[in-house]
């Protein structure tokens, strides 16, 4: 199990129960509740008299900081159950509700969770708002299932809802990006004085790629007008 390529800094707690014993099938993002850089909260899980810890921590310098390996338990849910299964982040956000992220901060968490899939074989998030069904749901080999401290602690509003009234399309962004769309393909009919480079600069290509995508132009000076070739 590998950790993040995006950690900036490594402060580890130690406050975890050690190597898993689940499968990591879950993401629960936190809010900080504080403006904090990615330093600041590695040492703020620092003390062993904190309890508390987080696999990742992204700061409002848009830092990530590793605290807990990602093949260990941390303690952040306060859910062993969620803890076992769920890498965990803590996102810095505002001290006061709806608590909401610092700028950029919402987009690096986006940046990070789409790493974590990637690297351990998930294709899809799934979002589910109904707590119970969420934690009823079985995830597929492929898919990582959103949980939220809030589910697992009546004190805790975390991770505030400026975070859940985007929830679904965080899932969405994230969704997007691990299973990009192919750009439609697109055809275009050669006019009388049309070059492949004039072309090409018209759909912001480049002529070898024109090339690639019409192999039947086997000299780049040579079309005809009245042709349908291809441009994307
Ligand atoms: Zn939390």
């Amino acid at each position: 199990m590998s950790n993040s390529s995006l950690v900036d800094l490594t402060i580890l707690s130690p406050n975890h129960s050690g190597n898993r014993k689940q499968k990591i099938t879950r993401i629960t993002v936190h809010c900080t509740a504080c403006l904090v850089t990615a330093y600041r909260i590695g040492t703020i899980f620092q003390p062993r008299s904190r309890n508390a810890s987080c696999n990742y921590g992204i700061g409002t310098d848009l830092k990530v900081v590793m605290c807990v390996p990602e093949s260990m338990r941390s303690w952040c849910s306060s859910s062993n159950d969620n803890d076992q299964r769920a890498v965990t982040i803590e996102a810095a956000s505002s001290n006061v509700k709806p608590y909401e992220f610092a700028p950029g901060v919402y987009e690096k968490t986006i940046e990070l969770c789409v790493d974590i899939c990637k690297r351990n074989g998930k294709k899809k998030v799934v979002y589910i708002s109904d707590q119970n069904k969420a934690l009823k749901y079985q995830p597929a080999e492929d898919e990582m299932l959103l949980t939220f401290h809030r589910w697992f602690s009546k004190t805790k509003s975390c991770p505030g809802d400026w975070f859940m009234q985007r929830a679904a399309s965080f899932a969405g962004e994230i969704n997007k990006r691990l299973n990009p769309t192919p750009e439609p393909e697109q055809y275009y009919i050669i006019k009388p004085g049309d070059t492949l480079t004039k072309i090409a600069k018209l759909y912001n290509t480049s002529v070898p790629m024109l090339m690639t995508l019409n192999p039947k132009i086997t000299n780049k000076n040579k079309i005809k007008a009245g042709d349908i070739i291809r441009v994307k």
